[in-house]
């Protein structure tokens, strides 16, 4: 295991390109940490510097209190997990989960037991005389994910590891890599830009935003449910979270469609927002159904028009328009709307999240959320 600290740490490529932005940050022992955000905005570049496969331009990185700016990725005590396996491909299993030890000069007999334990621990030990091109995607990030555990190593390292793989295998590695790391431990840091894989692995979750930003770093429940800015509210969350542009007029959100919302029950300053422009955000599934078309105690009620609905067996996504916004809606799909309705909904004030404009800030709310 081993605790990390980022203190300001940037990279700027030799092209002038200044892809990570001040990154700090404290990893505890053990954590199992995820990067996520859209292609381009720094993970792997995040990764890489961890890695000691690029080198940070600024800033300063510790492993257990050492400086390991300088460390080379043998004194770090890494593994790294790739996207594209990177297998031998004219290796067996078990050649390939021995590779590392065996260039490492250990004894053949060590080996045999680290092997057999490591093809145990991922479900391998029958597929250990096979070729990779004889194992399925699944099987194939299973050896990868041992190449790395076989090493013992403090820190383990993995960049977009499921992403060749189909959905359904996606969702059987995602459990396995999370028993790996609660069996064997180590400090894990996972990119990823997939939000439900960083929401159901991670321990906590790092937001970035494009050009190498941290946007917020917390749990996945802090991050579902406190999201800092517009960019974590509209990442975080599938559908993502619905916004409403308005204004705000004698403590009321106001805006084109009609709405005239008192704010008090939902921000905890009305008056430091007055006249600013706002946006009124609400989840998808944390709607509810208007009762005989009224808000009922501490709710608003928002009326739709439904362009599109779509059964998913537990659930309805219900596409509609708020005057000229388009909004996505889950319901019970004994309660769906069809095209073309009406649909008057109510937003529970606990459900219902305001955001400056200009800053894309939250707007200060100590409104329990549950
Ligand atoms: P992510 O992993 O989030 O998709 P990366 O960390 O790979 O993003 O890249 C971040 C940004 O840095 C991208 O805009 C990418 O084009 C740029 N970048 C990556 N590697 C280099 C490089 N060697 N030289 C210049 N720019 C690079």
């Amino acid at each position: 295991m081993a605790h990390l600290l980022f203190k300001d740490v940037n990279k700027v490529y030799p092209n002038g390109y200044h892809a990570v932005h001040d990154f700090n940050m404290e990893i505890n022992d053990g954590e199992f940490i995820c990067l996520v955000g859209d292609s381009g905005c720094g993970k792997s570049t995040t990764l890489r510097m961890i890695a000691g496969l690029e080198d940070i331009t600024s800033g300063e990185f510790y492993i257990d209190g050492k400086l390991a700016n300088q460390m080379t990725s043998r004194e770090r005590g890494i593994a790294m997990v790739f996207q594209s396996y990177a297998l031998y491909p004219h290796l067996t299993v078990y050649e390939n989960l021995a590779f590392g030890l065996t260039l490492e000069g250990i004894d053949a007999d060590i080996i045999e037991e680290k092997v057999q334990a490591t093809a145990k621990i991922l479900g391998l030990t029958e597929y250990l005389e096979r070729f990779p091109r004889n194992l399925s995607g699944g099987q194939c990030q299973r050896v990868a994910v041992g190449r790395a555990l076989i090493r013992k190593v403090n820190i383990f390292l993995m960049d977009e590891p499921l992403s060749n793989l189909d959905a359904k295998q996606r969702v059987t590695m995602r459990s396995e890599i999370k028993q790996i790391h609660r069996s064997v431990g180590a400090t894990t840091i996972y990119v990823t830009h997939d939000q439900t894989e960083a929401m159901t692995m991670s321990d906590r979750i790092v937001v970035m935003k494009s050009g190498g930003y941290v946007q917020q770093i917390g749990t996945p429940y802090e991050l579902y449910f406190h999201p800092k800015n517009l960019f974590v509210a509209g990442f975080i969350g599938e559908p993502p979270m619905n916004f409403l542009k308005g204004k705000v007029v004698k403590g009321k959100f106001v805006n084109d469609a009609g709405m005239s919302f008192d704010l008090k029950p939902v921000v905890n300053d009305v008056k430091s927002i007055e006249g600013k422009d706002v946006v009124f955000a609400f989840r998808p599934e944390a709607i509810k159904l208007a009762n005989g078309g009224k808000a009922g105690k501490d709710e608003y009620l928002i009326e739709s028009n439904v362009d599109l609905t779509e059964l998913l067996g537990d659930t309805t996504n219900v596409y509609a328009n708020v005057g000229d916004v388009n909004v996505i809606l889950k319901v019970n799909p004994h309660d769906a709307p069809k095209m073309g309705d009406k649909f008057v909904f109510c937003v529970p004030y606990k459900a219902a999240y305001i955001y400056d404009k200009e800053t894309e800030e939250a707007i200060p709310s100590d409104i329990a959320r549950q």
